[in-house]
């Protein structure tokens, strides 16, 4: 009996955020900067689409006094791609509408992977329990954590202690850490389409020289230390060694756009639009 999983994989570009650098490598100089990508994944599964992380919430940028509050910190300005909604856009360009995502994984709730969740309530939303718990407490929003982001009480919660498959040949990873309950994602492709896998480590690690290759931590944290970050990057590793699949960081400017054009070749889709500022083509050195 042939195995069932992932028929599909298309990677998604939903925005990007200038940041220090030193929030995706634990102590890099405050004055390095980083446009990093806004990562959003979406997978073919039996009985359609899951999407894994949503994107900004575009109406905490477009409004003034929203941004003023949530998107307060002059160090770290988040980017969109243009004036519409990024995820309907990303989707509309793979020539998948938004009714056709049957089921939403979320890696963690930061402003920049949760936002967008609110284009889609009513579907199931996979969680790990103690990140909705975390995203629900009084200290979530100074973590850029925002519960207007996912306190819709139409959205499907499906919460997880730990790891499990959240649909097949799709399984979260609790990679607690960068936040209380991140989750990581290991993608197990259909024989049909010749097997193999990827392993999305979402903001488990950003960057793959620094955070995967270095070990060196990432720079954010919540109740977490530099050490217990690095370790989740090596069960990380140690996954996709064991598979021999791939291991995708969250954030990398130079390895996201890569792994897009690689997939879409791979499946036969045109090229995803390089959009945008930040977006390039240049492959990297250590891919
Ligand atoms: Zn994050």
């Amino acid at each position: 009996m042939g195995r069932t999983g992932v028929r599909e994989v298309v990677l998604l570009t939903l925005g990007w955020v200038d940041l220090p650098r030193s929030e995706s490598v634990d102590g890099a100089p405050p004055e390095e900067r980083l446009r990093e990508p806004v990562p959003g994944v979406l997978l073919h599964v039996d009985g359609g689409w899951v999407l894994l992380d949503t994107g900004f919430n575009t109406a905490l940028l477009r409004d003034a006094a929203l941004r003023a509050r949530f998107h307060g910190d002059p160090a770290v300005r988040a980017v969109l791609p243009g004036p519409g909604e990024p995820l309907e856009e990303a989707l509309a360009y793979a020539g998948i509408d938004l009714a056709d995502v049957h089921a939403v994984g979320l890696s963690h709730l930061h402003l920049d992977h949760a936002g967008g969740l609110r284009l889609l309530a009513g579907r199931p939303v996979h969680c790990q329990r103690r990140e909705l718990e975390f995203g629900l407490s009084a200290r979530a929003e100074e973590h850029g954590v925002l519960r207007i982001d996912f306190d819709d009480p139409r959205h499907d919660w499906r919460l997880a202690d730990g790891d499990g498959e959240i649909a097949p040949g799709i399984t979260a990873v609790l990679t607690a850490g960068h936040t209380p309950g991140h989750q990581s994602f290991v993608v197990d492709l259909d024989d049909a389409v010749g097997g193999g896998g990827y392993v999305f480590a979402f903001d488990a690690a950003d960057l793959h020289a620094e955070n995967v290759e270095q070990e060196i931590a990432i720079g954010g944290r919540v109740d977490a230390t530099p050490e217990e970050c690095v370790e989740q990057v090596r069960r990380l590793k140690a996954i996709a060694a064991e598979r021999g699949y791939p291991l995708l960081p969250g954030h990398d400017p130079v390895v996201w756009p890569v792994a897009t054009r690689e997939l879409a070749e791979r499946f036969g889709r045109s090229p995803a639009r390089p959009a945008g500022p930040g977006a390039t083509w240049r492959r990297g050195p250590r891919r």
